[in-house]
């Protein structure tokens, strides 16, 4: 049998009296190094603008767009996640997605890894192509100040926002000055600013 050195001895019985170096998890409170980057989470600031999608190394954000009903949905699959946090870094209000510092994230169904946020979708007038979220683009006036002024289709969203005017005429017919007051893609804008309202 070999015996237990001095040395040996003298350390077990110091760590009878000191801080276990191991966590009690899950019985004790986790601590996290400050350079676990964690799981990514939508909030309610989120504008449905696509940018994370964009950058998602593995894509694992997707665009869903409805324009039928005007919506989209933009969905992060966490199976797909290498919490690398490109979307984090580039999100476009800085705030839309956040990556929490959780790591406990074993699940028995792969749907319980699937997030969504649900913004209204701002379709053109004429061609019905999606343009932006609502929120995406009221976001943007705020941002422009008085240089939002140039589209006043998005003027006259964000006053109705302010209850400030009603519902205005959406039909648009490519020869009149009211075209330019209706919510219309770049093409078509270019088309009525460009082409018919000379
Ligand atoms: S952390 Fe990286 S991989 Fe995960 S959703 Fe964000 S960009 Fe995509
Ligand atoms: S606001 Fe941020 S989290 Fe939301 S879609 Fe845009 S980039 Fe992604």
């Amino acid at each position: 049998m070999r015996y237990p050195k001095l040395r040996e001895l003298r350390e077990a019985f110091k760590n009878i009296f000191t801080r276990a170096a191991t966590v009690r998890y899950p019985y004790g409170k986790a601590e996290f190094h400050p350079g676990y980057r964690g799981k990514p989470e939508f909030q309610d600031e989120c504008l449905g603008c696509t940018a994370c999608m964009e950058v998602c190394p593995p894509g694992a954000i997707e665009i869903v767009d409805d324009v039928e009903n005007r919506k989209r949905r933009v969905v992060r699959y966490f199976d797909r996640c290498i919490t690398c946090g490109e979307c984090e870094r580039v999100c476009t209000c800085g705030n839309g997605i956040k990556m929490v510092p959780e790591f406990a994230m074993a699940v028995y169904d792969r749907k319980d890894l699937v997030e969504s946020v649900e913004r209204e979708l701002i379709v053109c007038e004429n061609c019905g192509r999606p343009i932006a979220t609502k929120k995406h683009i009221l976001w943007l006036m705020d941002q422009l100040e008085e240089k939002g002024a140039a589209n006043m289709g998005f003027v006259i969203m964000s006053l109705k926002e302010l209850g400030i005017v009603e519902e205005v005429e959406k039909k648009v017919s490519f020869d009149k000055r009211q075209d330019l007051f209706t919510i219309l893609c770049p093409r078509c804008k270019h088309r009525v600013i460009l082409y018919d309202s000379l």
